[in-house]
């Protein structure tokens, strides 16, 4: 059994004081467990578009600076606070976008947890990953098992489960075509998970590295989208069954329902800071046109992330970088300079 290490005075993270300001890597001082809690001491964690937008305040519903992004931490577990007996010190843990829900409501009891309307979100309303260490709900930590590499566990933890589950909730079956809409962080898993799921993929982006590399991972065919129109290209092929809008671009969406054949479905997985997307209501309603939102995963889902990444069947292709290079990195995400994602190694 592993001891419980002493809790550190303070710690160095990644803090946002102001949005749309360079972050700043501060001491912050260790806050007490609360019940429930564990602290962990973290190893690896993705940056994702996601912490971009809450550095930015992009969102209808802003987090509260100072705030400590990071959603797809992974570490050790080094403390437990009162009643926290989920995880045991010494257990490796990834650290979700979904960080407390009530468990109780009619979300949470249904396997809905990520509508839990109480919910707390790692990064956002709590302080998240990008720390030496962080503190988490012990119910809402899941467990990475043994043989998987903490910077593989990290971009699953929320680009994986979150293109895993949106695939599950676009039901992709056999002989499907599915388009991607964006070969980044997200993307680049929905390539995997499409084709596990049995489905042809077509990967759609604005830089052919992208798509050379969605080619690699498995998409048959590809469409830059600053060469020729998606939608056009993909209705030669068919059409897309379902078509992932995974891009922070209201026009690859609209592209993205342009590319689908009739009885087809969007999900939507981007979340633009520009929040509006106009569709037709004539072509939805003749097309029978499925539309369907998709928030990352639950326990479960990530669980079975790490299952089918345990078994070989998925690939993170990743940058290792110092937490210290966090505004850099994010300046190279948005322009687009990232192979899929950034892990920072703690
Ligand atoms: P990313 O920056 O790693 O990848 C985005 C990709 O889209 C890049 O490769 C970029 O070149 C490409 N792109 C940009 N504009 C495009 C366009 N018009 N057409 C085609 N491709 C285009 O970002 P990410 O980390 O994969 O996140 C993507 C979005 O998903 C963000 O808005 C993020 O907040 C959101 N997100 C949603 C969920 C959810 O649960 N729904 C979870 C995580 C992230
Ligand atoms: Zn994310
Ligand atoms: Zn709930």
């Amino acid at each position: 059994m592993a001891v419980a290490s002493e809790p550190p005075g303070a710690y160095r993270a990644a803090v946002v004081h102001r949005f749309r300001e360079p972050l700043t890597i501060d001491q912050v001082p260790a806050p007490e467990l609360a019940p429930g809690q564990v602290r962990v001491k973290v190893e690896a964690s993705g940056l994702c578009h996601t912490d971009i937008h809450a550095a930015h305040g992009d969102w209808p519903v802003k987090p509260n600076p100072p705030f400590t992004p990071g959603h797809e931490g992974v570490g050790i577990v080094t403390e437990l606070g009162p009643g926290a007996i989920e995880v045991a010190v010494g257990d490796r843990v990834a650290l979700p976008w979904l960080a407390y829900a009530c468990g109780v409501c009619d979300y949470c009891v249904s396997g809905r947890e990520t509508l839990c309307l109480q919910q707390r979100n790692m990064g956002y309303s709590i302080d998240g990953g990008f720390g030496e260490y962080a503190s988490a709900f012990a119910r809402y930590v899941v467990r990475v098992p043994e043989g998987i590499d903490p910077l593989d566990a990290a971009p699953l933890t929320c680009a994986g489960v979150t293109m895993y589950k949106a695939v599950k909730v676009g039901g992709t079956r056999s002989t499907d075509l599915v388009a991607v809409f964006g070969v980044g962080g997200l993307g680049h898993l929905a390539i995997q998970y499409a084709a596990i799921a049995g489905g042809h993929v077509v990967a759609v982006d604005l830089f052919d590295e992208k798509l050379e590399l969605a080619r690699e991972l498995g998409a048959e065919f590809t469409v830059n989208a600053n060469k020729e129109d998606p939608a056009e290209a993909i209705q030669r092929l068919g059409g897309a069954n379902q078509a992932l809008a995974i891009a922070a671009s209201p026009k690859a969406f609209a592209q993205a329902y342009g590319s689908l054949r009739r009885g087809g479905t969007l999900v939507f997985v981007g979340l633009p800071a520009d929040n509006r997307v106009e569709l037709p209501i004539f072509e939805t309603v003749l097309g029978a046109i499925n539309m369907v939102g998709s928030i990352v995963g639950t326990r479960t889902d990530l669980r079975e992330v790490f299952q089918l990444h345990g078994a070989g069947k998925t690939r993170l292709i990743r940058e290792v970088r110092p937490l210290d290079s966090v505004n850099e990195s994010m300046a190279d995400v948005e322009a687009g300079k990232v192979a899929a994602r950034v892990v920072f190694e703690l």
